[in-house]
C-alpha cells in the first residue's frame, strides 16, 4: 500500500515537474500581433476596412503612420507623399513639388479625403506591389482616415466586443516635419494624450525611426511604451544611417534603452541571412535589448515576401518565436501569426 502511495507521490511529482513548468513558461511568453497597417496583405493598406478585418483577426494592436496635412490634421498613411496609393496624379495634375512627388502637407485635409485610395502601386508602371493581393482599382470608395477617426474605430470596437486593441502609433519623418514648420510629434503626443493613451501602462506604444524624436518624445511628456524602430538604411528624408548602425551595436542599445522600452528592429537584423542566402544567425543585439531591460519587437512578416535566409513560413516562426523570442512582430498577414501562435500553445 505504502508502495503505491510513494509511486502515486512520484507519479504527481514528475507530472508537476513536466507541466507546470511549461504551464508557466505558456502563461509567460505570449507574443503580441501588430496588424501592420491593418490587415494589409488583404485590403488596401491604411484603411479602416483594413484596419476592422485585422480587429477581427484578433490582434493585439492595431498600427498607424502618421503624416501632417497642410492645415495641420493628423493622417493615418504610410508614405509622406500620395501618389503610391491614391488617385492623387489624376485629381491634382500639377500638384507635385520639383522631385515629382505630391507631398501629404501639400494637401488641405478636405482635398486628402477627396482622394480614393488603392491597393500599393509603383506610379511609373501602374501596377501592384504585391500581385497576389488587393486588385489596384479606383472603383471601390476606399479614404484616407484621420488618426482620430481610426482611434474611434479602436475604441468602438473595443467597447462593442469587451476586448482591449491597444495602438502603435509610428510618427514619419519627424525632422521632415519639423523643417516644414509642422510640430507633429506635439500633435501626435497631444492627440494620444485625448484618449487617454498618454500614461504608464496606456495600451499604446509610439514609435519612431528617428532617434533624436525618441529622446524629444520624452521630454515632451510621453509616458507609455516608445518603440525605436531600426533598420541599417535609415530614414528615408534624414541621413541617419550611420545613428542606425549604431543603435545595432551593444552601446547603441544600451543609450536607447534610456528612453525606448521596446527595441524594434528589421526581421533580417535579428535573423542575419547569410550570404547564400539559404541560412541565418541570431543577431546579439537582441540578447542586449533584453539585458537593457527592453522588449523585442520586430517586422514586417509577409507572407508573399520572406525574409532572406528563410524558405518557409513556419521556418521564420520557428526563428521568431522559438529561437529569437520575441515579444512583438508586425505582420501584413496577422491570421498566419495567429494561427501559428495558436497552435503552439502560444495564444
Ligand atoms: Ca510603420
Amino acid at each position: 500500500m505504502k508502495k503505491l502511495c510513494d509511486m502515486k507521490k512520484l507519479c504527481a511529482t514528475i507530472v508537476l515537474i513536466l507541466v507546470f513548468p511549461l504551464a508557466i513558461h505558456a502563461a509567460e511568453y505570449r507574443p503580441q500581433v501588430a496588424a501592420h497597417r491593418g490587415a494589409s496583405a488583404y485590403l488596401p493598406e491604411h484603411t479602416l476596412e483594413a484596419k476592422a478585418m485585422a480587429y477581427a483577426m484578433g490582434v493585439d494592436f492595431m498600427e498607424q503612420d502618421v503624416v501632417f496635412t497642410k492645415d495641420d490634421v493628423l493622417v493615418v498613411l504610410h508614405d509622406h507623399t500620395l501618389e503610391t496609393t491614391t488617385d492623387v496624379e489624376k485629381k491634382f495634375p500639377g500638384r507635385q513639388r520639383p522631385d515629382g512627388s505630391f507631398y501629404a502637407i501639400d494637401f488641405t485635409l478636405n482635398e486628402i479625403k477627396s482622394l480614393l485610395v488603392t491597393e500599393r502601386f509603383d506610379p511609373k508602371t501602374k501596377k501592384a506591389v504585391f500581385g497576389n493581393r488587393f486588385p489596384v482599382n479606383f472603383d471601390i470608395d476606399f479614404r484616407v482616415p484621420t488618426l482620430e477617426e481610426e482611434i474611434l474605430l479602436v475604441q468602438g470596437l473595443n467597447k462593442s466586443t469587451g476586448r482591449n486593441v491597444g495602438l502603435y502609433v509610428e510618427v514619419k519623418e519627424p525632422a521632415f516635419h519639423e523643417k516644414e514648420g509642422k510640430a507633429i510629434m506635439e500633435a501626435t503626443i497631444e492627440m494620444l494624450g485625448k484618449y487617454g493613451y498618454n500614461k504608464e501602462g496606456a495600451n499604446a506604444i509610439l514609435q519612431i525611426f528617428d532617434y533624436d524624436a525618441v529622446k524629444k518624445s520624452r521630454e515632451l511628456g510621453w509616458k507609455a511604451d516608445l518603440a525605436m524602430l531600426v533598420d541599417m538604411d535609415g530614414q528615408m528624408l534624414r541621413d541617419d544611417k550611420s545613428i542606425h548602425k549604431w543603435l545595432l551595436t551593444e552601446e547603441g542599445v544600451k543609450e536607447v534603452s534610456k528612453y525606448a522600452s521596446v527595441f524594434a528592429p528589421w526581421f533580417s537584423h535579428l535573423a542575419e541571412p547569410a550570404s547564400d542566402g539559404k541560412s541565418y544567425t541570431i543577431a546579439p543585439c537582441a540578447q542586449w535589448a533584453r539585458d537593457a531591460g527592453m522588449k523585442l519587437h520586430t517586422w514586417t512578416y509577409r507572407a508573399d515576401s520572406l525574409p532572406k535566409g528563410f524558405i518557409s513560413e513556419n521556418e521564420v516562426f520557428e526563428a521568431a518565436f522559438n529561437k529569437i523570442k520575441v515579444d512583438g512582430i508586425f505582420s501584413d498577414f496577422p491570421d498566419h501569426v495567429i494561427q501559428y501562435l495558436e497552435k503552439n500553445g502560444l495564444r
